[in-house]
């Protein structure tokens, strides 16, 4: 059983704070910044570009990417990281689409984060086939499941209600009419088990500041599954990603496997400091992550309705359709928020009146979630939010 006291000393929270938003940026892992400044020293300082060799750095990617996989059931050497996640979207997509060449339909939903969608039209309307994107409601899904689809793309983890798909059904339908199934990892990935493997996922792809806890910037993920690795054409095929970087050649070759979904120079600042986060997880287990999370989701549920008869739960209440965090419908939500920023609990608001609280028993515990429930019970109850100063909106909400 996975010691919960242990795992919290591992994080720098500032005192009097309640975190409730590692759903959208984890914390500081305490160890970093001496593992930072350790990497920036010793190795950028004293070994310079050999760096890329001796520190491991050119490897780093497939390094992590494994240390990742083991979270999300991956088959070791298929996941690597870096760039962005709207980035790597936009490569499993269109790898997803050239195996499915005489396909128009991307199929996706209503919950899925924009990013996702915004990526999807840029790359169907640079292909000028006629595609087409097919945005269903969530639960519409299914039934829009035809032979018309090319790729099946979602998002495991809505990012407003919390409500989570079933990944194994909905990859097995995907593939009874003959389309691939893409899943975004972003809410799932450190916050309950994911088996891309048994569910036969053909992409997926993540992000790793939210609840893996790499600092903001840090590398997104991708997946591709073994079956694919070989033939999935990189539609971003930048040097990094070729079979051979230092032949210098005039001509792209894929490189062999996931490999081939690397595209330039990886950030390695930012990776060391995924690498430092992924250390939690030497004694974190996920599956006891799920089952503290379904605890202290259930609690505060249980604990806002009972007290705070305004708010409105948005988020599935059976454990099972929901990720690791708990969204309440609420007009003046982003009001609302602010005061509860100001009071040390930590969430945040999705337009157009979602407040959103994310768990994470790494860091959080029982009585956190106690204190939370007081803290916006007294908020709620005394109408404290309604002060011109916390109805100013700003840039990230
Ligand atoms: C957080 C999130 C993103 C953000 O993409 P970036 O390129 O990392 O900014 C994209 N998609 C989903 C589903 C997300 O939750």
């Amino acid at each position: 059983m996975t010691d919960f006291a242990a795992t919290k000393a591992l994080f720098d929270l500032p005192e009097g704070v309640i975190y409730l938003d590692g759903n959208s940026l984890g914390p500081l892992p305490r160890d970093v910044p001496a593992r930072i400044e350790a990497m920036l020293r010793e190795e950028w300082g004293e070994k310079l570009i050999t760096g890329w060799n001796k520190a491991g750095w050119m490897a780093q990617p497939m390094r992590l990417g494994d240390r990742i996989g083991k979270l999300i059931g991956a088959e070791p050497g298929h996941v690597t990281t870096g760039d962005t996640l709207s980035i790597k979207v936009y490569q499993a997509l269109a790898s997803g689409l050239e195996m499915r060449p005489e396909r128009r339909v991307v199929l996706s939903d209503s919950g899925n984060f924009p990013s996702d969608l915004y990526m999807a039209e840029g790359l169907l309307r640079m292909m000028g086939r006629g595609h087409e994107l097919r945005v269903v409601a969530p639960e519409e899904v299914e039934d829009h499941l035809t032979d018309e689809v090319a790729v099946l793309m979602l998002t495991e983890v809505d990012y407003r209600t919390g409500r989570r798909h079933d990944m194994k059904r909905l990859t097995a339908k995907a593939h009874a009419v003959g389309a691939l199934a893409m899943w975004d990892l972003a809410h799932s990935a450190g916050a309950f088990p994911v088996d891309l493997k048994g569910c036969g996922a053909d992409f997926a792809v993540g992000c790793t500041y939210k609840y893996l806890n790499a600092g903001p910037g840090g590398p997104a993920f991708i997946y591709v599954a073994p079956r694919h690795a070989g033939r999935a054409v990189p539609a971003l095929s930048g040097w990094l990603g070729h079979e051979a970087p230092f032949a210098f050649d005039l001509g792209y070759r894929p490189g062999a496997g996931v490999d081939r979904m690397r595209v330039g120079t990886p950030p390695v600042i930012q990776m060391t400091a995924l690498d430092v986060a992924l250390d939690v997880w030497d004694i974190a287990d996920i599956g006891d992550v799920r089952a503290k999370s379904v605890e202290l989701t259930d609690q505060f549920i249980a604990g806002i309705e009972a007290a705070c008869p305004g708010l409105e739960l948005a988020t599935p209440r059976d454990p099972a359709l929901r990720g690791s965090q708990v969204s309440f419908r609420f007009a003046d939500g982003y009001a609302a928020m602010q005061a509860l920023i100001a009071r040390g609990v930590i969430g945040d608001f999705r337009a157009p009146d979602i407040m959103r609280f994310g768990f994470t028993p790494l860091y959080i515990d029982e009585a956190d979630v106690a204190r939370a429930v007081d803290i916006i019970a007294d908020v709620m109850n005394t109408a404290a939010w309604d002060r011109p100063e916390y109805r100013v909106r700003a840039a990230v909400t």
